[in-house]
């Protein structure tokens, strides 16, 4: 089946055939499961516990598959992706424990940003449902009634519900993860 992984690339990388930017590589070595991994993930099923495995980094613009990446793995966790093999022995054998916990800071802001966005828009959507039932039966549904404190400016657009969705979109700016 055509089924990949896909590896996000941290480093600035440009095509050597044709010079296009690429910020991903896909992978058919870690299981398969249409996955997306960064440097910090642990790789799961990994083909090796530790060591380095070769990929090609395919270019969509030119379609080359010339180009060999090094991908480093120490304990199933994908430490690094290098451009050449001595680099990435390097890094395999530099592996320190400041290295594992600033994976582990970045794992746990993460789940705390995902986590205040969930609840987020749980309780936006709870109380834009109370208001769909108040309207529905009748009660005065004041805008600016503390029942929908949350939505009090979804409520003055004309969709309100397309305007708290459009609020929780992946892309705004508001949720961005913050950077070290
Ligand atoms: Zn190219």
């Amino acid at each position: 089946m055509g089924m990949f992984d896909t590896i996000l690339l941290e480093k600035v990388t440009h095509c050597t055939a044709c010079g296009a930017l690429i910020e991903s590589l896909q992978t058919k070595q870690f299981g398969q499961h249409l996955e997306e991994y960064r440097i910090g993930d642990i790789v799961e099923p990994s083909p090796v516990i530790t060591g380095i495995i070769t990929e090609q980094i395919f270019c969509p613009k030119c379609r080359s598959s010339e180009q060999t990446v090094y991908l480093t793995i120490w304990q199933s966790l994908l430490t690094g992706i290098y451009d050449n093999v001595e680099s990435a022995e390097k890094d395999l054998l530099g592996i320190d424990r400041s290295d594992l916990l600033s994976h582990l800071l970045r794992h746990q802001r993460s789940e705390r940003m995902w986590s205040r966005r969930f609840e987020k828009l749980y309780n936006e959507l709870t109380q834009y449902h109370e208001y769909e039932q108040d309207t529905t039966e009748g009660k005065a549904a004041d805008h600016a009634s503390l029942r929908y404190l949350h939505i009090t400016e979804h409520l003055k657009q004309p969709d309100p519900l397309a305007s708290i969705l459009e609020n929780h979109n992946a892309d705004t700016e508001e949720f961005f993860e913050p950077q070290d």
